[in-house]
């Protein structure tokens, strides 16, 4: 009931570098279909990098 559809799929967002998983995201699949692909900071690299969506 609280679910609209279920078109919302929680991702984890993990650097390229380091392979830090450092966000978490909600991803509308509908919209969406491909992999997130996200420039944000990572506090391991201390700098901005690409984030990936995670398995
Ligand atoms: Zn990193």
């Amino acid at each position: 009931m609280a679910n609209k559809k279920g078109n919302r799929l929680k991702v984890t967002l993990a650097c390229t570098e380091c392979k830090n998983r450092n966000y978490d995201n909600m991803k509308n699949t509908k919209n969406t279909t491909e992999k997130l692909e996200l420039n944000k900071y990572c506090p391991t690299c201390k700098k901005h990098t690409v984030h990936k969506e995670a398995k």
